[in-house]
C-alpha cells in the first residue's frame, strides 16, 4: 500500500495504522525482556477491562472468572476458550461499551466448524495491520510497489474484484475493502486500488484460459510481491512453468492459509526465483506471527498477542488488542510449536514452528496413528509425484478409519480440453495418470491403508470460503 492509501485508510476508519507502524518499527530492535514487559501491561490491561466489562467473564455461570491476580506470571490460571465455548457463549463476549459503529463484523468460515460473528475494533485492525506491514519490511517491500493478491473465493462481491469472506485463517487487508461493497463504490474501489497500485484476482476460478490471461497481466503490471492462498499461489507457477513464460520477477512471494508443505516452497522459490514468506494469524487474532529473511519460523508479534502451544502442540491465542470481543487464551483449533531459540536475523520474538493447521485436519492409517497432510506429501515426494509433470494437486478423503480416497489433481495441457464456459475437464482418455504411475502411487499408499481408492480429477475444488484443504476427515 502507499502512504497515502495508508493516510486514507487511517482517515476513513478511524485507525492509528501509521502511529502503531512507528512504534513497531522501534519495538522489533527492542530485547525479548523489554517486548515480555509490554505483553505484561497489555494483558493486565486487557484483563482488567474484561472484568469489567464482558458479561461472560464475570458470570458465574459460564464458570470463566479470570483469576483475580492481575500478572502474566499466573496467566495460566485463566480458562481455555475455544470455537465451540466461544459460539455457545455469543453476545455475553461481547463487551458492554462496544461501539459496534468502530467495530468490522465478519464470519469464520464454515469450512472447520461452525462459523462464529466476530467482531474487530480499530484498535486490534490496527495493531495487526501495523504488524503485517511491518512484515512488507521484512520481505523488502517498499510502500508503494505493485502488488498482487490471488484469493481463492467463492464469495463474488462485484465483476471486477473478489472480496473473500473474513474467515479461516489470516486475512490480507485489501484496499477494497476501504469502501462500501455497493455497486457505484466499485469503481472508487478500483480506483483507490489503482493509487495503491494493487491487484487482486480470483483464483477460485483459474483454469488455463483465465491464468492466461492473469498472466499477461502479471507481465504488464509487474507485481513487487505477489501474495495469497498456497494453492492458488501454486496452480500459477505451474502455470508458469509449463507454459514457460517470462517476464515475472517478484521481489518476494507471500502465502497463507494452508499449510506450506517444504516440497511446495521449493517449487514456488524456484519458479519465481523469489524467497518465499509465510505469514499467520486467524479471523480471532489476525497477524499473529510472520517469517523473517532467515526462513527458520514465523516471529510471533508480541506487541500484539500472545502465544502459546499447550502438550498437544494445539496453538492458544490472546489477542492483547481487541476489548470489544476478548480473546483469551483462545485454542484456534491449529496445530503447531514455538521455537524460543535466537534467531540470526536478532529479532528475540519466538518462532512459530511446525505448524501443521488445524488439528481435524488428520488421517488415521490401518495401524490406528494420526497422520497430516505433510505425511502424504513426503510420501509423494519420495515417489517423485510433487514437482513433476504428473500431479498438481491431491487431496485425502477419509470416510472410515484405515481407509482413503486419495483424489489427484492431474496436470492440464494437451490431453484436456476446454468447454465453452472456459473449464478445463480431461479428455477421453487423456489426462489421466499413465498406468505405471497409477501402481507406483498406490503401491507407496497401500502399506499405511487397508483400503485406498485413488480418482482423478482435472480440478479440486477449494471448499468454501476458497481454502483449498487437502486432508478431509469426515470421521467423527
Ligand atoms: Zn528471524
Amino acid at each position: 500500500m502507499t502512504n497515502t492509501g495508508l493516510i486514507l485508510y487511517d482517515l476513513l476508519k478511524g485507525t492509528h495504522v501509521r502511529k502503531t507502524m512507528r512504534f513497531l518499527r522501534d519495538s522489533q530492535d527492542w530485547s525479548l525482556e523489554e517486548l515480555e514487559r509490554l505483553q505484561a501491561e497489555k494483558l493486565e490491561r486487557l484483563l482488567e477491562g474484561v472484568r469489567a466489562e464482558v458479561p461472560f467473564f464475570r458470570s458465574p455461570v459460564t464458570g470463566y472468572r479470570l483469576p483475580d491476580n492481575r500478572t502474566i506470571e499466573r496467566f495460566d490460571d485463566c480458562p481455555i476458550l475455544d470455537r465451540q465455548i466461544a459460539m455457545e457463549a455469543g453476545d455475553s463476549l461481547l463487551s458492554d461499551n462496544i461501539n459496534l459503529k468502530k467495530c468490522k463484523v465478519s464470519r469464520t468460515g464454515g469450512t472447520t466448524g461452525p462459523p462464529l460473528r466476530l467482531y474487530r475494533d480499530t484498535e486490534t485492525r490496527s495493531w495487526a495491520l501495523a504488524a503485517y506491514y511491518r512484515f512488507y519490511e521484512w520481505m523488502g517491500i517498499e510502500p508503494g510497489m505493485p502488488e498482487v493478491e490471488l484469493w481463492g473465493s467463492t464469495t463474488v462481491q462485484n465483476s471486477k474484484s473478489v472480496i473473500p469472506s473474513e474467515a479461516e485463517g489470516q486475512n490480507f487487508p485489501r484496499t477494497s475493502s476501504l469502501v462500501p461493497r455497493a455497486s457505484i463504490q466499485n469503481i472508487k474501489s478500483e480506483s483507490i486500488n489503482r493509487i495503491n497500485r494493487f491487484r487482486n484476482f480470483n483464483a477460485f476460478s483459474f483454469n488455463d484460459a483465465n491464468l492466461a490471461e492473469v498472466a499477461v497481466k502479471l507481465q504488464k503490471f509487474r507485481p513487487a510481491l505477489i501474495r495469497g492462498y498456497l494453492s492458488a499461489i501454486l496452480l500459477l507457477a505451474d502455470y508458469i512453468k509449463r507454459n514457460n513464460i517470462k517476464g515475472i520477477n517478484p521481489i518476494a512471494v507471500s502465502s497463507t492459509s494452508e499449510t506450506l508443505f517444504p516440497e511446495y516452497r521449493k517449487k514456488i522459490e524456484e519458479i519465481f526465483q523469489a524467497p518465499l514468506f509465510n505469514q499467520y494469524g486467524c479471523g480471532e487474532c489476525n497477524s499473529i506471527a510472520f517469517e523473517c529473511k532467515e526462513h527458520n519460523g514465523m516471529h510471533i508479534s508480541m506487541e500484539h498477542c500472545i502465544l502459546e502451544s499447550d502438550e498437544n502442540n494445539n496453538l492458544i491465542v490472546t489477542n492483547l488488542d481487541n476489548y470489544s470481543q476478548p480473546f483469551i487464551r483462545y485454542k484456534n483449533g491449529d496445530i503447531g510449536q514455538i521455537d524460543t531459540s535466537p534467531c540470526a536475523c536478532g529479532n528475540p520474538a519466538p518462532r512459530l514452528i511446525k505448524l501443521q493447521g488445524r488439528a481435524s485436519e488428520n488421517i488415521i492409517l490401518k495401524d490406528g496413528s494420526s497422520v497430516n497432510g505433510i505425511f502424504f506429501a513426503n510420501l509423494l515426494d519420495q515417489e517423485g509425484f510433487i514437482n513433476s509433470d504428473k500431479m498438481l494437486r491431491f487431496q485425502v478423503v477419509q470416510d472410515k478409519e484405515g481407509e482413503i480416497e486419495f483424489k489427484a489433481e492431474i496436470k492440464s495441457g494437451s490431453g484436456y480440453r476446454m468447454t465453452d464456459t472456459g473449464c478445463r475437464i480431461p479428455g477421453a482418455g487423456n489426462g489421466e495418470l499413465k498406468n505405471v504411475d497409477l501402481k507406483k502411487l498406490k503401491d507407496c499408499l497401500l502399506p499405511f491403508f487397508t483400503k485406498v481408492e485413488i480418482t482423478q480429477h482435472a480440478f479440486l475444488d477449494p471448499g468454501p470460503g476458497g481454502k483449498f484443504r487437502y486432508i478431509v476427515s469426515n470421521l467423527s
